[in-house]
This record gives C-alpha cells, structure tokens and sequence, in this order.
C-alpha cells in the first residue's frame, strides 16, 4: 500500500464474522463488516472513508434512483496457502469504470484511487476472504448519482462506494441456456459496453420469463435481427468451435469482460487460434448438430467458467458434451485457479498483493 490516498478509517464495534456461516454462502447476501465510501462535489473526489457496514441516508430526490446514473463493477480477491491476498487485475476494473462512468456522464475516477481504495478494504476485511475451492471474497465497487434534483441532467454531485462479501460458486451445474430473440438486452449507439445498473433492470423481465421456462440463462442476440450471439446473462460467450476460440467483438453492446480477456490470453499462450468477430447464433446451432462446437462457457468474474449444458433455439434443444470431458474450459479454470490461489507462478502478473 501507498500512502497518498488519506483515508479515514473507523472500525466496527462489533465484527459479524464470528456469527457468519462460511459453509453455506449465497451470492451478494452476506457483507463484510466494513465499507467504502468517497463523495464527489464542486470537480473533485473528497471524503474518503472506510466505515461500518451499514444503511446510507439519502434525498429521496437523488438522479441515481429516478434515471439511473449508476454503474457497478464485480472484482474478486483471493488468500492464498501461505495467507497472502490478492485482487485479481483490479486495474482492468478500474479502466471500465472510466469508460462507464465517461457514457453516463459522471465523473472519472483516478485509476490509482479505485484500486488503493479496494486494496484498503480488503486489508481491514482480509479475515473475510474465505479460503476453500472456489470461494473468493467478492468485491463490489458502484458509483451513483446523488443530486437531489427532478430535472434530466447529469448530477453535479456522486456518491462511490465499494462493498465487499464471501462468496461461494455462483453456479453450480451445466447450464440449460436459450437463445433470446424477441427481447433485446444493447443495440448499436447505447450503452452495453458500460456496467451501468439499467443494463440489469431491463433483462430481468426475460431472464425470468426464461427460468419460469425452465433455462438458467439467455443467451443474448443483437438487437437488429437477432443474428448474432452477444452475451450470456451477464458473463461473455465464448465457444471452442472447430478447434479455435470464438467469441463476440467487445464493441459497443458488449461487456468487455476481464474474464474473457484472461481467458483469450490463456489461449493465445496455448497456441489456440482466438478469433473476436460476429458469431451468427446458425454457426453456432450448425456446431452443436456437427460435433464441432466441443465448448460453450460463460466467462465472468462472479460466474467464472460457466459450462453450458445445452441451448435452446427455435423450438430445439441441442445438447452439449459432458462438461467434465471438455479439454479447454476445464484447463482453463484450472489454470486461473491455480493462478488465483496462488498455486502457480502468477508470470502475467494478475494478481495485485495486498
Ligand atoms: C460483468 C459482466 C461480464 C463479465 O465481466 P468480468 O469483467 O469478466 O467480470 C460480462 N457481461 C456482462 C453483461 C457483465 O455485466
């Protein structure tokens, strides 16, 4: 840690951790005992702080709740054998929090701010970090917008926050998927390549009409013709289809995942041919008849590797391997375990030591 960020710290009283159950955690439900927050006002970052855990008081007026000037971010941080934390590749973060925060008009966030504000919680909370398989301690970074004002414009004032809890697996089987094409999650000129909250609100509606028919998750199709794969939920698509990496361009209706990137230099280093262009959903059922899509995963800081058991298109089910057989995803999440945990040599140097 640095010095030049002058954060005020004021500890918890009383710690939850002792009456916190770390063999059954849900996602997103248990919080740590303490949280960040800064405020922004009159062009600058101020008041950083780190305090308990806790409801915020805020004007029932503030742009943030009427139009949605918010976005988020999803880090993880990890403890290894020997007990050393680290966050994995918080500065990818921190650059997509900028581009966020530039396409909903709110102001820019100093990259060395975002990461040592993460890095200072996670100190405070490292006894949260779990240590088992597949267990982090997730990190959730937001920003909102905090005038107290009913005209549309951007807010002069914000509020930053970082939340962070124990987290399990997110999911944990193959999973049923479909391919959505009435609803429609980014279009062209909008604002899918940002983490910003109404990105979320409007693909719950069809995420739950699809789980009240019996899918884990839509696969999202652009939104002019509904030709092309785009996500998966809110992790990135990507597929093994006749040997090569194939995934959709990070453009404009796309997140551009920290996952997907890892996962795209792994390959690389592996001498696997990645390809980053539109990826039409008839190749892709084309794949799944053939034989030659041999993978199908969701790539994701909360979800990680998410197999994908089957796809549904047009009234058909296609099924996929068995994802135990499938040679790149499991090495794929083996090597970033392994990276994550400490296991191996960190060589692309991802993980960020508290
Ligand atoms: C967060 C997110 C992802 C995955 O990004 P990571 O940086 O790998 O966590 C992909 N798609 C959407 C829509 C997301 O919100």
């Amino acid at each position: 840690m640095t010095d030049t960020l002058d954060i005020q710290i004021t500890k918890t009283s009383h710690s939850r951790l002792q009456e916190t159950d770390f063999d059954n955690l849900p996602f997103g439900k248990i919080f740590s005992d303490h949280m960040f927050v800064a405020d922004y006002a009159d062009g600058e970052w101020k008041n950083f702080q780190i305090v308990p855990y806790g409801d915020i008081s805020l004007s029932p007026a503030i742009s943030a709740l009427h139009y949605g000037q918010a976005f988020f971010e999803g880090i993880k941080a990890y403890k290894h054998e020997d007990g050393k934390v680290v966050i994995f590749r918080p500065n990818k973060n921190a650059e997509r929090a900028n581009k966020s925060a530039e396409r909903l008009c709110m102001p820019e966030l100093p990259e060395d701010i975002f990461v040592q504000s993460i890095a200072a919680l996670v100190d405070i909370d490292r006894d949260w970090i779990p240590t088992k398989a597949n267990h982090a301690l997730y990190i959730r970074p937001f920003m909102f917008a905090t005038d107290a004002f009913l005209g549309v414009q951007a807010s002069t004032t914000y509020k930053f926050m970082i939340l962070t809890g124990p987290v399990g697996p997110y999911f944990s089987k193959a999973l049923r998927v479909k391919i959505e094409s009435y609803y429609t999650r980014a279009a062209q000129g909008g604002m899918g390549f940002a983490k910003a909250a109404g990105n979320y609100a409007s693909t719950m509606m069809p995420a739950k009409k699809a789980v009240e028919d019996g899918f884990d998750q839509i696969i999202w199709t652009d939104g002019s013709h509904h030709e092309f794969i785009e996500e998966m939920g809110a992790a990135n698509a990507m597929f093994i289809l006749d040997g090569k990496l194939v995934t959709p361009v990070a453009g404009d209706t796309i997140l551009n995942g920290v996952t997907r990137d890892t996962v795209i230099k792994l390959a690389e280093a592996w001498g696997i041919p990645v390809e980053q262009r539109n990826v039409a959903v008839a190749e892709i059922i084309e794949g799944a008849k053939s034989g030659k899509l041999t993978d199908a995963f969701g790539a994701g800081t909360a979800a990680t590797i998410a197999p994908v058991g089957s796809i549904y298109y047009n009234g058909e089910e296609y099924t996929l391997s068995d994802p135990a057989t499938r040679e790149f995803s499991q090495k794929v999440l083996k090597t970033l375990d392994d990276i994550r945990y400490g296991r191996i040599e960190d060589t692309y140097g991802w993980n960020y030591v508290v």
